[in-house]
């Protein structure tokens, strides 16, 4: 069509707008003014004229016909433009649809409000019924992923992404919900032991939310209820005798191995440790704090030495107040239950009550100082409380957390820490015990999840994974923590780049079939920069192991290593920022201030203040800190090699909080980022031999209003996400693929094995092939043989598969 056709009087456009993104528009006019230079008059909803000058691409994008214009997949529109896609999913949204299909992703947008979407009868509507049929809904990406489990047999995982505070928790909770669901009434459910486990289980699993919540979920500026860890449930699918069953298929929960030294149900990286300690004044601590002292009945409270006012509490006091006193409690009685469910008895839970005392007690230990030294009163009442609790000697503790022992080859030196010293001392203990109180609560949980299935469940080789993880984070100041966790959002992306984009376009090419290349923006680059041999992590690490490590230091290097042309488009130094560095995210820019990097990486506990710990008389702290430490692996030493500065200074005598093994072995101690880097790539391995499918989702306002829609945050996001792309390539691509061979055996009988006078050989796959597309009524268009698959266009299988039933 040439220009003057497609912008022919009447014709919808949309206006750029700097408010709303764009506003509708119609031509008034179009004329050529030079070769392929046109001038636009347009006219707007209140008939006010623009006019536009401009070729190609600069002219306006044009609008699509109402009709599509809020259609369940963006795929189906016919102008595929950011407009047109920002506006279709604005207006579903205000028809109160948060569902949309964008080709493969789903996409969803934040209500803020309860809604009535995931009834029992609704979960019931989606089973067995493919996606397109219904409702775009996160049922159908879960129902989608088990047939496709059922189907080839592959493992599954649904990723679930999105900025803080987009409904990952809630969406990705849903989902489990709808998998866990038994698909079909029992046959002889009073004789069947394995129905009776399914509610079992799926109560198990319900009761997990609350507790990972409690100890892992925090109020943050984003969310009231942000998750501070990233989390991977497995669900294993076990085939049970048609008798037992009526789908035959049972869901079970299993585990994955996401560090390699132990295997759980639920893998989870890096829980956020520094928040234990310091919180700013619009976020909080770990939940389970202001439970504790809103719901423990106040003689409990006394036992402990805590009470009702958490203000008195310097771990408590530094962060905003506590939602409300009443939710609190409530979700401590919830938190309760909870933690009942799965096996841990109010013994236990007393237990776990009084290593939350303690640690709120250390942080109120007084640490001052004399001129130059750091000095505890040997009465301080804190510190008699913190260390009853623990089971630790208090002088002994005194001791270590005032004084320092450096170890050099030849002897033991001991000198004085100065206030601020002995207050990171205090702290890391602190972030110390409580990491290893989560780790042993995720242990307990996978305990109670396989247990009772842990035969049968191994045996089962199908599953289906969720991955819900912390989405991009951009603050006004960015540290460590933001650095990792864009840092895993910037693999994520590049595992969907390569499965969307690379993978389909790879395939097109090795089979020769027709097919334009799309381009698209490889985020490899920055994560390079981010984990390659002399990047960040790396150069961090190196920092980290020098006793004179500073931010300072590392920063120098970093700025000698990596503000080098090559990386100039993804490394930058800040022109007004100092002591801080740039990195350009697929998302956007963020800039990271270097201070306390080198410290939170390290995050160590002085060897002595740990062998004070793991002999503790507190024999359910020695059980934790055991568990913990026996799962976190270990880096074995490199080697030393001549040239290799690093390894030559003599370890500061100091032990990485999360890498200790307590054995005594010798150990190069892995820091918090190695330890990150690590479980990602573990976990991209993981995601790598499964089928991915992707829920997108976008949060629609900063402040969590219920049905507010603000069209330039949600297009920032859209274009973060490379939903324009995915849809491209969904449109012009060919998103289903099978071996000829797959295909012919799935679908033969849709033929007649007589084709004219001769009889077809079963291993004349490609004929069966052709056969059962003209058969099925199939367009030319909408499919394409290459050398050994055949190649269908969205919407193909599903008819086929409607064939198929009603032939079966
Ligand atoms: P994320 O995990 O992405 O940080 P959450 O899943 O915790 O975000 O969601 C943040 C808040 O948004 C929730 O506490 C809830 O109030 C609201 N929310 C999210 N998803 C839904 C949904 N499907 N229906 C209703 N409210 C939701
Ligand atoms: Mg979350």
């Amino acid at each position: 069509m040439t220009t003057l056709s497609l912008y022919s009087p009447g014709t919808p456009v949309w206006l750029d707008d700097s408010e709303l993104g764009w506003v509708f528009a119609e031509v008034s006019s179009c004329t050529k003014v030079s070769a392929d230079t046109f001038t636009l008059v347009l006219k707007d909803a209140n008939s006010k004229e623009t006019t536009v000058t401009g070729s190609g691409t600069s002219l306006p994008h044009l609008r699509n016909p109402p009709l599509l214009e809020s259609a369940d997949d963006l795929a189906v529109l016919s102008h595929l433009n950011e407009p047109s896609i920002l506006y279709a999913v604005q207006s579903r949204y205000a028809q109160r649809k948060i569902y949309t299909y964008s080709g493969i992703v789903l996409l969803a947008v934040n209500p803020f409000s309860p809604v009535p979407f995931y009834t029992p009868e609704i979960v019931k509507s989606y089973i067995g019924h493919n996606k397109g049929e219904l409702e775009p809904h996160l049922f159908a990406i879960a129902e989608d992923a088990y047939a496709a489990m059922l189907l080839d047999g592959t493992g599954q995982t649904i990723i679930v992404s999105g900025e803080s505070g987009a409904g990952k928790t809630e969406s990705a909770k849903l989902v489990m919900r709808f998998i866990a669901a038994p698909k079909a009434p029992a046959v002889n459910s009073d004789t069947n032991s394995f129905v009776d486990g399914a509610s079992q289980v799926e109560q198990q699993i319900q009761a997990t939310n609350p507790i990972l919540e409690a100890f892992g979920n925090a109020k943050t500026t984003r969310n009231d209820n942000s998750s501070r860890f990233g989390k991977y449930i497995q669900v294993k699918i076990m085939q049970l005798p048609r008798a037992w069953c009526l789908t035959a298929f049972y869901r079970s929960y299993y585990s994955i191995p996401i560090d390699k030294s132990s295997e759980q149900e639920f893998g989870h990286i890096f829980l956020e440790r520094s928040r234990l300690t310091y919180q700013t004044k619009t976020e909080r601590n770990y939940h389970i704090f202001y439970q504790l002292c809103a719901g423990l009945p106040s003689k409990d409270l006394q036992n402990l030495g805590l009470d009702a006012d958490y203000s008195h509490f310097h771990y408590l006091n530094q962060g905003g107040p506590s939602t409300t006193e009443l939710s609190d409690r409530d979700k401590f009685y919830a938190t309760q239950d909870a933690l009942g469910i799965i096996g841990i008895d109010a013994e236990r839970q007393t237990s776990i009550f009084q290593i939350l005392a303690a640690l709120l007690h250390l942080g109120n230990i007084n640490i001052t100082q004399t001129r130059t030294d750091a000095i505890i009163d040997d009465e301080d009442p804190s510190m008699a409380h913190a260390m009853e609790f623990l089971g630790v000697n208090p002088a002994e503790f005194k001791k270590w957390t005032i004084k320092k022992q450096i170890t050099t080859r030849a002897e033991k030196i001991v000198t004085t820490l100065t206030a601020p010293q002995a207050v990171q001392v205090r702290d890391s203990i602190s972030r110390f015990v409580y990491a290893c109180l989560f780790e042993w609560l995720v242990t307990a949980i996978n305990e109670s999840l396989t247990g009772k299935y842990g035969d049968a469940a191994a045996r089962a080789e199908t599953y289906i994974g969720v991955l819900d993880i912390y989405g991009f984070e951009h603050f006004d100041k960015n540290s460590f923590e933001q650095f990792c966790i864009n840092y895993a959002n910037e693999r994520l992306q590049h595992e969907f780049n390569t499965y969307v984009f690379k993978l389909a376009q790879d395939d097109y090419v090795k089979e020769k079939i027709n097919w334009t290349f799309i381009d698209f923006d490889d985020n490899q680059p920055a994560i390079d920069v981010m984990e390659g041999k002399l990047g960040v992590l790396a150069l961090l690490d190196e920092e980290s192991r020098l006793p004179t490590g500073s931010d300072a230091s590392f920063l120098q290097k970093l700025n000698a290593q990596l503000d080098k042309p090559a990386n100039k488009a993804v490394y930058k130094m800040p022109k007004f920022a100092n002591a801080a560095f740039t990195i350009a995210h697929y998302a956007l820019d963020v800039t990271y201030q270097v201070e306390g990097f080198l410290e939170k990486n390290r995050d160590t506990v002085p060897e002595e203040h740990l062998t004070l710990l793991t002999s503790s008389s507190n024999a359910f702290l020695r059980e934790v800190l055991d568990t913990a430490l026996h799962r976190v692996g270990t880096e074995p030493a490199d080697p030393p090699s001549p040239g290799d500065a690093v390894s030559k200074i003599p370890d500061p005598g100091r032990t990485s909080l999360a890498g200790t093994t307590g054995r005594g072995t010798a150990v190069k101690k892995p820091t918090l980022g190695s330890i990150f880097k690590s479980s990602l790539g573990t976990l991209m391995d993981m995601l790598r031999m499964t089928n991915v499918h992707y829920i997108r989702c976008l949060k629609p306002n900063q402040h969590k209003t219920a049905w507010e829609f603000n069209p330039l945050q949600v297009l920032a996001q859209l274009r973060a996400a490379g939903v324009l792309e995915t849809i491209r390539i969904s449109t012009a691509g060919y998103p289903s693929r099978w071996t000829f061979q797959d295909f012919a055996r799935r679908y033969h009988m849709l033929i007649h094995w007589r084709e004219g006078p001769q009889l077809i050989k079963r291993e004349q796959w490609k004929r069966i092939c052709v056969l059962v597309l003209q058969k099925a009524g199939i367009d030319k268009s909408k499919h394409q043989f290459g050398e050994t698959k055949i190649f269908l266009r969205t919407g193909v299988l599903a008819t086929l598969e409607g064939l198929r039933s009603s032939k079966l």
